[in-house]
């Protein structure tokens, strides 16, 4: 019997424990809360990062460990590197986790990316800007997600404001400027690659944000074909530079039909959830068979899906669960403003029935307006 160890005990972990039961797994989750939700049903240890003797139980107990949280100190994943087989390594980790490293990174590989620059002082702050110019975004390097530590800047006057919001944080995350992508779409290429080095990617999926958390997702994304070649061998590019073991996320701005990479994410990914319905394999098992060193399955979509992400509280289920399309995901959080608490996935064999399903859902929900984006994009 195989017990995967999971590093994060979120809504990630819990679907992958979800998706590895059939394949026979067990599993062990690490995470700094009790309440993590995968703790409803995941065996837990629960333990800060750094501590060797929470790291050392939650190694005894697993035969292979991977992520469901990309922000793992690096060197916690190297220690336990140093004692079993950890997915990804914690190299591909350590630059991931690192805003300028990962864009370093792709502008080494020919990807293209929004103009950035590297800020540790105020003064450093005036100089970015003049460089790269108005409007733009300040982030921290390490440690932001959903949109958390940024700040747009769209006049000079936002200057000291941002320093202020951010600053205090630069000795110890660091920070990077980059440049405003007015950007016409948002797509990412969810990705998996084996221990073998076999390389498959999803089909390309569009998404939309709202204040920097993932919204809804499509795929396969609409006008894919001419795009996704591009995005694909960027992505296949990035595993390859990385020796990246397992499923990941490079998510793309398209510009004048150019892409521009944004980041990556190392571990299965939110706009990758439509795959446990709208796909032959997910991206959940897929994971799980790459960190084992089992053969990949198949990344085809089946038919046509959209995933609506439940931000803060979950809606009543009801309508979607009426609709011979719909697939809900609760994943058992309290509310919290801002939080991912779950998702709901409507699948159809062609894009006509699923706009039909989508728009009689979410009128039911009376949530049309949040999601006009993808309902438009389904013609
Ligand atoms: P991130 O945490 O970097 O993925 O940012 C969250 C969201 O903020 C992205 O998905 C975009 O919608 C937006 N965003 C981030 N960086 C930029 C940028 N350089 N230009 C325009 N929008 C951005």
């Amino acid at each position: 019997m195989t017990t995967v160890g999971i590093l994060g005990g979120g809504q990630l972990a819990r679907m992958l424990a979800l998706a590895g039961a059939p394949l026979g797994l067990r599993f062990l989750a690490m995470d700094t809360s009790a309440d993590a939700c995968a703790g409803q049903f995941v065996p837990m240890v629960v333990g800060d990062w750094r501590d060797e003797a929470a790291l050392a139980e939650f190694a005894s107990r697993v035969d292979v460990a991977t992520f469901d949280f990309e922000n793992v100190p690096a060197e916690s994943a190297e220690w336990l590197a140093a004692r079993i087989p950890v997915f990804p390594a914690p190299r591909a980790l350590r630059i991931a986790q690192d805003r300028l490293a990962e864009k370093t990174l792709f502008n080494e590989l020919g990807i293209g990316t929004p103009a950035f620059a590297a800020v540790d002082t105020r003064a450093g702050l005036d100089e970015a800007v003049a460089r790269i110019g108005l409007p733009c975004i300040l982030k921290t390097r390490r440690l932001g997600y959903d949109g958390k530590g940024q700040f747009r800047l769209k006049t000079p006057a936002d200057l000291d404001a941002a320093w202020v919001a951010l600053g205090p944080q630069a000795p110890k995350v660091g920070l990077i400027l980059e440049a405003f992508v007015p950007f016409e779409r948002e797509v990412s290429v969810v990705a998996v690659r084996g221990r073998d080095g076999e390389f498959r990617a999803w089909p390309l999926t569009e998404n939309w944000h709202r204040d920097g958390i993932l919204s809804a997702s499509m795929a396969p994304c609409a006008d894919g074909a001419a795009l996704e070649p591009q995005a694909v061998a960027y992505a296949r590019k990035v595993a390859e530079a990385l020796d990246y073991v397992g499923v990941f996320a490079l998510e793309l701005f398209v510009r004048d039909g150019q892409l521009l990479a944004n980041e990556m994410a190392p571990r299965v990914h939110n706009s990758g959830h439509w795959t446990i319905e709208g796909a032959e394999t997910s991206q959940f098992e897929n994971h799980l068979r790459a960190v084992l060193g089992l053969p990949l399955g198949s990344t085809a979509a089946v038919g046509h899906s959209v995933m609506l992400n439940w931000i803060g509280a979950m809606p009543e289920a009801a309508p979607v669960l009426r609709s011979p399309a719909g697939h809900w995901h609760d994943y058992g959080k309290s509310s919290r403003e801002g939080r991912k608490v779950g998702h709901a996935t409507l699948r159809a064999d062609d894009r006509a029935t699923l706009r039909g399903e989508l728009e009689t859902a979410v009128d039911a929900l009376s949530r049309r307006e949040e999601f006009s984006g993808v309902i438009s994009r389904l013609g």
